[in-house]
């Protein structure tokens, strides 16, 4: 693998870019890359384009010059994409894919397919910005990059907890805070803080939350009407669905939420053998093992049972594969019996 600067030959305008509606991951590695690139390449002409960032990642350096719209005579050599999943979630610079000549696409999705000039893709990296540093020279990495790219590693890991965080992403995580990072500060700001109607909403999907598969599935959904009684917008709700999947006994949380008139976003989560990116790719979205997405179509009590029968299909799997495991244990302690 070569580091970025390899891609740069007869490259003077570039363009970053994440996916729709951005989380940490997303923005930390886009705003890591642009700081990497804006100052270590001061003859490049950078920009970098997110759909509308949560405020709390706003304490980021040179946050204001992310743009939410491009102009329309905009062109650029090189495009790079990151934490995108699948082409179609590009959203804000989507045209900018066939009108460019060159695009990189760094990512740890693997329901990306690919199909970009360079496309790197580790679905075992913690975090595109894991992938991402990867790419960078280490002494060339300021405090500001640093504050960026730990951000994205810690929020795409549940702050160091899910299996995707390695020996080696730790080793990078170090690497940042030698920089001199104020880390337990980005945690506490961009990932525990709440805001008072964000601990509402938390709270009212708690409330209305209702478990199935004897306890191993939680589900909870939140109605337009109730997004606008507490005055929230999807923003506010990232977290919702990881705090559904710490219920004791269970495996699988799915958390919906209403887009418009009979059109629900699906957010799932799973702890230890449900790989929901299967599920969300039946639907048309994507994601990780244990951590995916999709955009559904209906009335909710369908849109969950929908999800239901997936979900049924993968448990009698897992159920299917446990007997055999257990019956081959069995023929094992008989056979030292005999
Ligand atoms: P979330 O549930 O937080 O929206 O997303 C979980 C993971 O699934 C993220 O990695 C996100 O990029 C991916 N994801 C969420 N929704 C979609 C979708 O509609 N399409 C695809 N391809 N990926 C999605
Ligand atoms: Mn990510």
């Amino acid at each position: 693998m070569e580091k970025i600067a390899a891609y740069l030959e007869n490259v003077k305008k570039i363009a970053i870019a994440g996916h729709v509606h951005p989380d940490g991951d997303c923005v930390g590695s886009c705003m890591g890359l642009y700081l990497y690139l804006t100052e270590n390449f001061p003859g490049l002409d950078v920009e970098v384009y997110l759909e509308e960032p949560r405020e709390v990642f706003s304490f980021l350096k040179d946050f204001d010059q992310i743009r939410s719209s491009h102009d329309a005579d905009a062109s650029f050599d090189l495009l790079i994409l990151l934490d995108i999943s699948s082409r179609d979630r590009v959203g804000v610079v989507q045209d900018l894919i066939d009108s460019t000549g060159k695009v990189l696409c760094l990512d740890h999705h693997r329901t990306n397919e690919g199909a970009y000039t360079w496309f790197y893709n580790d679905p075992e990296a913690s975090s595109t910005a894991e992938v991402v540093y990867r790419f960078l020279d280490p002494e060339k990495i300021s405090e500001k990059c640093a504050e960026a790219l730990y951000m994205g590693i810690a929020h795409d890991t549940g702050i160091f907890q899910y299996q995707s965080c390695s020996p080696e992403t730790m080793c990078v995580a170090a690497s940042l805070m030698k920089k001199g990072i104020p880390y337990t500060w980005i945690i506490d700001r961009t990932y525990y803080q709440k805001s008072y109607a964000e601990n509402q909403i938390l709270g009212r999907a708690l409330m209305e939350s209702f478990l199935f598969f004897d306890g191993k599935v939680i589900v909870s959904v939140i109605r337009e009407r109730t997004m606008k009684f507490f005055g929230v917008t999807p923003k506010d709700m990232d977290g919702i669905v990881s705090q559904l999947r710490n219920t004791i006994g269970v495996e699988v949380a799915v958390f919906l939420y209403e887009t418009e008139w009979l059109e629900y976003k699906v957010s799932m989560r799973s702890k230890d053998y449900i790989d929901v990116s299967r599920i969300a790719a039946v639907f048309g979205g994507g994601g990780h093992v244990r951590a995916a997405g999709c955009t559904v179509q209906g009335m909710h009590r369908d849109v969950i049972n929908a999800i239901a029968r997936e979900l049924d299909i993968q448990f009698r799997e897992h159920d299917a594969q446990m007997r055999e495991e257990n019956d081959e244990k069995d023929d094992e302690r008989n056979s030292e019996c005999l």
